[in-house]
């Protein structure tokens, strides 16, 4: 099925007896055994399993072409269960441009127990250069936060195969209907379910699809069930609502992008912009061959200095000025200010994140605030 089917249908597969068209939510922690001590239902207990979270991970799953998928309580969870599924003495490829939460984890979290470096991965050259004989994993993030490049999964896997190492994919940017890394040669994918997957900006969530049932997989599911930071039923139950409509709300950040980027790519106040579907972006070549279309999410700097920006920013009316992405509403967010001091982000850079308002009020609102 395409994924528009699969979206609505996937996840009803409780078949309650009730006759309900669309999944209940099932509060219930725990689950009857038979009289051979087994579970008739599938479940035992609700941090291990529940109706909600498999509906969800199999619909996941399927939407990335997986074998299977572990769901979390945050997307951040899911670069913990990863890293915390490698062993100890580990070394990761990880993006230099990367979402600040985990590369923070492996900063401050797994500093004395995993080796990594941070490598500019739109150069292959300097992935090969910095696999070592302990190299298990290489992380990547495309489009990346906050500078919306593009690293080539395909040959990134290739280098991958032939070292035996791990490829991740955090495809957060790109919703499973853009981009799909497994089909790429990915082993694992990931989401922060908190953004396209939720869609409304009121679910925090993750969630990691594995190419193959595998011992690595078997880790991350082992992580997920006794470690337990497992999402609610009832966020599951939202996510698989909210996943319905995924592919119809991408169309709209898609098209609403593209608008928003040409208008921004013309216009006097603005020096650059990044976004992948523009012709001028670096790796606009190995977007389209990647991507099946740009998505909403973009970044660009404004001309002057840090006054300037959050005059900008500032400014707005119709866009929220928020943190995260992937809602209904256009969001807007001075990057540097949200990451730290030690933060490379360009300090006159705002991230967008267009939602589905219609695209000519979202950019009257920028060119009101651009002044
Ligand atoms: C938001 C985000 C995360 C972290 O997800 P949370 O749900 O906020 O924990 C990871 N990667 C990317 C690209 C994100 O945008």
């Amino acid at each position: 099925m395409k994924p528009e089917t699969l979206a609505i249908h996937a996840s009803n597969i409780v078949k309650s007896t009730t006759g309900d068209v669309t999944s209940p939510i099932n509060l219930s922690t725990t689950f009857f055994r038979d009289e051979n001590g087994g579970y008739p239902g599938g479940h035992m207990y609700s941090r291990v399993s529940n109706p909600n979270r498999s509906a969800l991970e199999n619909t996941v799953a399927k939407l990335e072409y997986g074998a299977a998928a572990a769901a979390f309580a945050s997307g951040n969870n899911c670069g913990m269960s990863l890293f915390q599924a490698l062993k100890p003495g580990s070394h990761i490829i990880a993006p230099d441009d990367m979402y600040w939460g985990i590369k923070k984890q492996l900063l401050t979290i797994f500093n004395e127990t995993l080796e990594f470096d941070f490598v500019d991965q739109t150069n292959l050259a300097l992935i090969e250069a910095s696999i070592k004989p302990n190299t298990a994993l290489i992380w990547i993030e495309t489009p990346s936060n906050p500078l919306l490049k593009v690293t080539d999964i395909e040959a990134i896997s290739s280098i991958a195969k032939s070292r035996n190492i791990t490829l991740a994919c955090d495809s957060t940017f790109a919703s499973p209907v853009l981009q799909n890394p497994i089909l790429l040669g990915a082993d694992i994918v990931m989401h922060s379910s908190t953004k396209y997957l939720g869609g409304h900006s009121d679910i925090l969530g993750g969630i990691l699809i594995t190419a193959k049932q595998d011992a690595l997989w078997e880790k991350i599911r082992n992580v997920q069930q006794t470690g337990g930071a497992v999402p609610s039923p009832f966020d599951c139950f939202l996510l698989c609502r909210s996943i319905k409509t995924l592919a119809y709300r991408m169309k709209g950040h898609c098209e609403n992008g593209k608008q928003v980027a040409q208008y921004l790519a013309k216009h006097p106040k603005v020096e650059a912009v990044f976004y992948p579907g523009l012709e001028t972006h670096p790796q606009h070549e190995i977007a389209k061959k990647q991507m099946k279309d740009f998505g909403g999410m973009m970044s660009f700097l404004v001309k002057g200095d840090v006054e300037a920006t959050s005059k900008v920013v500032n400014g707005v009316q119709l866009f929220a000025q928020a943190t995260s992405l992937g809602g209904v509403e256009s969001l807007i967010e001075h990057r540097f200010s949200v990451e730290g001091p030690d933060s490379k982000t360009p300090k006159n850079l705002l991230r967008i994140s267009v939602g589905l308002e219609h695209p000519d009020d979202i950019i009257a609102d920028l060119e009101q605030a651009l002044g």
